[in-house]
């Protein structure tokens, strides 16, 4: 008989058969076992018909890569450790040096900081364009652009650009170039729910599953989506390359999110949207920057081309409130936490400085609070939102 460490190594167990159910096991390895050299030989994890390393992918992996594909309408995902991985991952497969890529004025600040310092460091440069302008992206546009990112709606501001115009932009721009330029959007806000992309033209979207398709607020993860075989191809090999991982009880903690994508979706929408319009008729404000709003950056493109939004909205205060009472107003909040990222079970707070984070003119007060609606009964959030607003004086 074999020695307890050998029996306990090489047990005869295996996943029972007959047990069909829902939840996907979470399978995790990194070694994988061949029977021979010649299955060592011809497996292909390249087109998930067979593992061959935990890098390369697991059943986990894999079935949540094709229910990603599925929910962004793509025929291709890879996932990244977290969004800003995503991020990189579509540069670094994309982007050589002498390249140029393109960012909008709005984007998610880690983009633009990646191209500010990496890139620029690997001889790749970078080009800010103003998404509520194509015209000005078509001014942008130069012989070495390779890369453009999109992103509805922008990151804190919440404009909404005219993507289909945008994209329509770079197709024109790509009439008879050997290299094609690549659109790819930020599909953080849009989740795969309140729009589908690649209907508009875009090449590859990228999302930070960290926000609604977790849900939890206890996971960091990205997927990278495309319809192309040859850009599929290039990303695939990149994050071969990059070593880009990751572990199966995220993946597991995702899957489990995605069922209720969707009701979460429309359900912080609705809190969102009434919370908006409240904030919108209390003194010193300015304005609520929110899609759906009349008069918000974007709201007519919002309006034609989405369904739905996502539940971020920022307020913009008057311009006499003084900076350090906004800071006192997050401060007042109670049941909003203050703390980055968004879409999670809890409400969070989170006051920017505008003009340090773009390029184009802001014409109102600089500091603005950007507000993330959680799952909380709507009710007890205005409280909250009334409690605090004293401090704003
Ligand atoms: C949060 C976020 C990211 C990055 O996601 P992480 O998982 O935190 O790295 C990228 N884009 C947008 C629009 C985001 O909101």
């Amino acid at each position: 008989m074999e020695g307890l460490s050998t029996r306990l190594i090489h047990h005869p167990y295996r996943a029972p058969d007959g047990f069909d159910a829902a939840p996907v096991a979470v399978h995790k390895a990194s070694t994988v076992f061949f029977p021979n050299v010649a299955a060592l030989r011809t497996r292909r994890w390249q087109d998930k018909s067979g593992y061959t390393y935990g890098l390369h992918g697991t059943p986990t992996t894999f079935t949540l890569e094709e229910r990603l594909a599925t929910l962004e309408g793509a025929r291709h995902c890879v996932l990244a450790p977290s969004g800003l991985a995503a991020i990189a991952l579509v540069d670094l497969a994309l982007l050589r040096a002498g390249d140029e890529v393109l960012i909008p004025d709005h984007a998610y600040g880690p983009n633009l900081a990646l191209a500010q310092h990496e890139l620029a460091g690997w001889g790749i440069t970078h080009r800010i364009y103003d998404p509520m302008d194509p015209a000005d992206l078509a001014a942008s546009i130069g012989e070495r652009t390779r890369l453009v990112w999109l992103e509805a709606a922008g990151s804190v501001t919440l404009e909404f650009p005219d993507v289909p115009a945008l994209v329509e932009v770079v197709r024109r721009a790509n009439a008879g170039r050997t290299r094609p330029i690549v659109t790819a959007l930020d599909d953080t806000w849009g989740a795969g729910v309140a729009y589908q992309p690649f209907d508009w033209g875009v090449d590859v979207t990228m999302q930070a599953l960290t926000k609604y398709a977790s849900g939890g607020a206890d996971v960091l993860m990205g997927a990278v989506c495309t319809r192309d075989e040859a850009l599929h191809h290039a990303l695939l090999m990149t994050h071969m390359r990059l070593g880009l991982g990751v572990g199966a009880n995220d993946a597991e903690a995702v899957l489990r999110g995605l069922p209720s994508l969707e009701l979460r979706y429309r359900a912080q929408d609705e809190r969102c949207r009434t919370l908006a319009q409240w904030l919108a008729r209390q003194p010193r404000v300015a304005r609520v920057l929110h899609p759906a709003l009349p008069g918000s950056p974007g709201h007519e493109h919002w309006r034609r081309l989405a369904r739905g939004a996502a539940a971020l909205l920022t307020v913009v205060f008057e311009p006499d409130v003084a900076p350090q009472r906004v800071d006192a107003f997050c401060d007042a909040l109670r049941l909003f936490r203050l703390g980055y990222s968004w879409a999670g079970p809890v409400s969070l707070c989170m006051p920017y400085d505008i003009p340090a984070m773009r390029q184009r003119p802001w014409p109102h007060a600089p500091r603005v609070v950007r507000l993330a609606i959680g799952l909380e009964d709507v009710e007890d959030l205005r409280q909250d939102l009334a409690q605090a607003w004293r401090k704003l004086g």
